[in-house]
């Protein structure tokens, strides 16, 4: 299985765009080791010409312009095989949106997912312009679906939230997030972009994986207000906290795979700069901080 970072930052991207933070401004002066990054998503094969997209972000266009393996062969053309969602938040489906030039389009997601893109909203249509334009595969919770050609995917229940654009509108409901668990024969990638808290079920997957790619969103519960950006605590947004006691790099530490990785990290998380107190600890804990661009086979 091969596996390329296209995306490593949370919701708004590294630097965010209306966000002068001490982090932002130095990714954007271009300070060695604090390093700008797109916003959360990975490609996956186990065949050449079959990816499988986990997440399909804004910057989706730049994404696949990076590399050469989602590159066209033919006039009209795209290695991209399918496309599966963790959740319905913007950063992890707005990308969907950019992919309408009349390509056909595979999309795996819950049906809780789905319906909270599809039901109501006319910007969809555009993915529905000749039938089978866009064909949607719901994901049940914790049964194993063939995606594309080599790979099969698990969606794994994560404690979460409703996006914010659908918050009053509808229930909340576990298809609301999941973690993508990804196996090709008996390799195992877990791509876990937004966790409230832990759960046996996801501890279970974890402890089976070769590869994971976990919330790496704040490093502690009040960031956003210590930092001056929110006054939302990190669990209300549905993002376990990854330092002190209690934290998720705790976890993260004790589990066998031989790749762990934080992704989906905010802008105001100080694992962003290499040279801090709190990357140390996580380098301590034998895990890394996602960059885009990195590659890696299973
Ligand atoms: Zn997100
Ligand atoms: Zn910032």
């Amino acid at each position: 299985m091969r596996i390329r970072v296209l995306g490593s930052a949370a919701g708004g991207g590294f630097p965010q765009w209306n966000c002068g933070c001490v982090l932002c401004r130095d990714a954007r002066a271009g300070v060695p080791g604090v390093l700008a990054r797109t916003q959360a998503s990975l490609a996956v094969a186990a065949e050449d010409g079959a990816w499988l997209l986990l997440g399909v972000s804004p910057e989706i266009r730049t994404q696949l312009e990076a590399f050469p393996a989602l590159h066209p062969r033919a006039t009209r053309d795209s290695p991209v095989a399918g496309l599966a969602l963790a959740n319905g938040d913007l950063d992890h489906v707005l990308g969907l949106l950019s992919l309408r030039e009349s390509h056909p389009l595979r999309i795996f997601a819950t049906s809780a997912v789905r319906r909270g893109l599809l039901d109501g909203n006319v910007l969809f249509r555009t993915l529905d312009r000749f039938p089978g334009q866009s064909t949607w595969t719901d994901l049940p919770l914790g049964e194993e679906v063939p995606v594309v050609p080599g790979l099969a995917l698990t969606a794994v229940p994560t404690p979460g939230k409703v996006p914010v654009h659908l918050e009053g509108l509808t229930a909340p409901s576990p298809e609301d997030s999941v973690a993508l668990v990804v196996r090709s024969q008996s390799r195992v990638l877990v791509f876990a972009p937004s966790v409230a808290s832990p759960t046996p079920a996801l501890s279970r997957v974890l402890l089976e994986a070769d590869a994971v790619f976990f919330d790496g969103t704040f490093w502690a519960e009040d960031e956003m207000e210590r930092a001056g950006t929110g006054h939302h605590g990190a669990r209300t947004m549905a993002h376990w906290p990854v330092g002190g006691s209690g934290g998720s790099l705790e976890m993260l530490a004790t589990l066998p795979a031989r790749h762990r990785f934080l992704i989906h990290v905010n802008n105001t998380n100080r694992i962003l700069r290499d040279s801090s107190a709190e990357r140390a600890a996580v380098r301590a804990a034998g895990v890394e901080v996602a960059e885009d661009g990195m590659e890696l086979t299973l």
